[in-house]
């Protein structure tokens, strides 16, 4: 039965009910509602008692779209849910990370981000709210990968990978802001490319499988652009300086929050032109290319981490993430 209907239903019950324990004419007073010339008192006397009008909606159950069933490693997805209160809830059941709904549009939105080094296959995407069970299998396809072998002058290696308090300091900072997240949204269209319309070279892509001179090996999770060194380093879009500082690994480095858990990475700069707590624009120099900390020439060490998971920055360049991908069904 539609709302109005119902609504009309239970207030003609009212209005019965009213008119049959007060003993006042209330029909007269009831404007035109539907068949009310046929509610005669003889009519209205002979219908069983209601002390309340009940009127129950039934409950909508929550609704979910995914942008995608398919992705791939070093990627990420996204899911829509609506008709449901997620903001205590926390998704947890795929491959053990727990991430949080943003609200919205009127719903709630979740990004899924694939880490570079899974194994392809098919796996279970499930969750619960309430009573309400979803479930969806999630195909992680495969990527290109590289590998490469860097040789690194041995004074480098022993002020970066190999000295203990640099790499402790390295993990305290980066476990300190990798799940940083904003449910607001500073990004503005497109990310660009950092080095805006400056000569560079991809000396390093985004899932490298990197061995260095020391015998240390790494997935590289970002994206190596060599550059002249001071070639001003712009914000790939808006935001806000999360951090900007000197580590011993990552040398001058800046972080900028663009919000709903999207936050780009620069590292090994020659110099920084914001401070934390800074706002930038999308194309505002946040610092130069330099060669500082565990680096072995010029060049910008760019990556974009989406729920705290690095995901190949080159695929954000000249796109942004579609919020609007459950609109499509509608359409
Ligand atoms: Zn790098």
């Amino acid at each position: 039965m539609k709302k109005s209907t119902r609504f009309i239903t239970a207030f003609i019950s009212l209005a019965i009910a009213i008119s049959s324990f007060s003993g006042c004419d209330f029909n007269e007073e009831v404007p035109a509602i539907g068949s009310e010339e046929s509610l005669s008192q003889s009519e209205s006397s002979s219908l069983p008692e209601i002390s309340e009008p009940e009127i129950t909606e039934p409950v909508p159950e929550p609704s979910v779209t995914l942008s995608s069933t398919e992705v791939s490693r070093g990627s990420f997805f996204m899911i829509r849910v609506e008709n449901a209160d997620l903001s205590d809830y926390s998704f947890v059941d795929f491959m053990d990370y727990e991430r949080e709904f943003i609200a919205t549009d009127g719903g709630w939105v979740c990004f899924v981000p694939v880490k570079m080094d899974t194994h392809p296959k098919s796996y279970d995407l499930s969750f619960r709210i309430g009573d309400f069970e979803y479930s969806e299998k999630i195909t992680v396809t495969d990527r290109n990968i590289n590998k490469q072998y860097l040789t690194v002058a041995p004074s480098t290696l022993e002020e970066t990978l190999e000295d203990d308090a640099v790499r402790a300091a390295f993990n305290d900072f980066f476990q300190k802001y990798r799940w940083y997240e904003t449910g607001v949204k500073f990004w503005e269209g497109e990310f660009v490319l950092p080095l805006g319309d400056y000569v560079y070279k991809e000396t390093t892509p985004y899932g490298t499988f990197r061995e260095f001179s020391n015998g240390a090996t790494e997935w590289h999770n970002a994206t190596d652009m060599a550059a002249k060194g001071g070639t001003p380093i712009y914000a790939t879009n808006s935001g806000v300086i999360l951090f900007a500082d000197y580590l011993g690994l990552t040398g001058n480095t800046v972080i900028i929050n663009h919000g709903m858990g999207v936050m780009s990475w620069h590292y090994h700069m020659s110099k920084l032109d914001v401070e934390t707590g800074d706002k930038v624009e999308k194309g505002e120099l946040i610092g130069r290319v330099g060669t500082t900390g565990l680096s072995t020439g010029n060049h910008l060490h760019f990556g974009i981490t989406v729920g705290g998971i690095f995901v190949d920055p080159m695929e954000m360049i000249g796109t942004e993430p579609d919020l609007d991908f459950w609109k499509e069904d509608a359409k």
